[in-house]
């Protein structure tokens, strides 16, 4: 029997936002790994085994799927959202890299609704016109890289959505990360907070980035920023697609 590695994005929360795809390679797992909570979405069933582990085993967890796949399981690792965006596809391929024996195993990445963009069409088009995306995590980067990068897209004038807004660990980043934005001019743009998307728990809030506090944002909160030329309509928040 040969072995395969697919590795998958669930979507920001909602069974409805999972792929046929993705569901297709759950249904035709032996073992799907990934973070304790990403794991309890996938349903336990007969000829299943489910591998939870914590979030800071990344690369053993990468190393682990690729060495059931060479042992001929149909591995799954899972990540939320899209699993090429701040998640797992990467710390396989860096495995990958680590391990030339694997380097002929099948593996495949299939993508996912990313928090980004579910984020952005609860507030209605933010990301309409140019974005980026930063990751304010400073646990695998150096936070003065992440002040650069902020202050360089507020120039720019691209609209930022901002993963891992804030963690227990790192309370000060996100109320750094409003300093800087504010001292860049950005005080009048459009700010959303959007937590827990898709999921029961969701709420949205959406105000001027000048009235932001630190407590509006936590770790289940997706940050969009919008550009300086975003506006409102009725409680919708758009990019206008032409900009002069
Ligand atoms: N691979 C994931 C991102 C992992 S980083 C994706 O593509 O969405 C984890 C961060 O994603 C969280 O700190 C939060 O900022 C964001 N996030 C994930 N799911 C979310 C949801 N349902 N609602 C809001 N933000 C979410």
């Amino acid at each position: 029997m040969t072995g395969s590695l697919t590795i998958a994005g669930l979507g920001p929360g909602d069974a409805a936002l999972v792929t046929p795809e993705v569901s297709a390679a759950l249904d035709a797992a032996t073992d799907v790994l990934g973070y304790t909570p990403y794991v309890a979405r996938v349903p336990a069933r007969d000829g299943l085994t489910l591998h939870p582990s914590d979030n800071r085993m990344e690369l053993q967890r990468a190393g682990d799927a690729l060495r059931l796949a060479a042992e001929g399981r149909s591995v799954v690792m899972v990540s939320s959202g899209d699993p090429g965006v701040f998640a797992m596809a990467a710390a396989v391929f860096e495995a990958l890299e680590a391990s030339p024996q694997w380097q002929n195993l099948s593996i495949r990445v299939l993508p996912g609704v990313t928090a980004m963009l579910a984020a952005a069409a609860r507030a209605g088009a933010p990301l309409g016109h140019d974005f980026c995306a930063i990751n304010l995590s400073d646990n695998l980067k150096p936070w003065p890289l992440i002040e650069k990068r902020l202050r360089l897209a507020a120039e720019a004038d691209f609209a930022i959505a901002l993963y891992n807004p804030r963690s227990a660990s790192r309370p000060e980043g996100f109320a750094r990360a409003l300093e800087i934005l504010k001292d860049a001019g950005c005080g009048e743009r459009t700010i959303i907070f959007a937590h827990a998307v898709t999921t029961p728990r969701e709420r949205i809030d959406i105000l001027p980035l000048r009235e932001a506090t630190v407590d509006m944002a936590d770790m289940a909160t997706l940050v969009i920023i919008g550009n300086s030329a975003t506006r409102r309509v009725g409680r919708w928040v758009y990019a206008p697609r032409r900009v002069s």
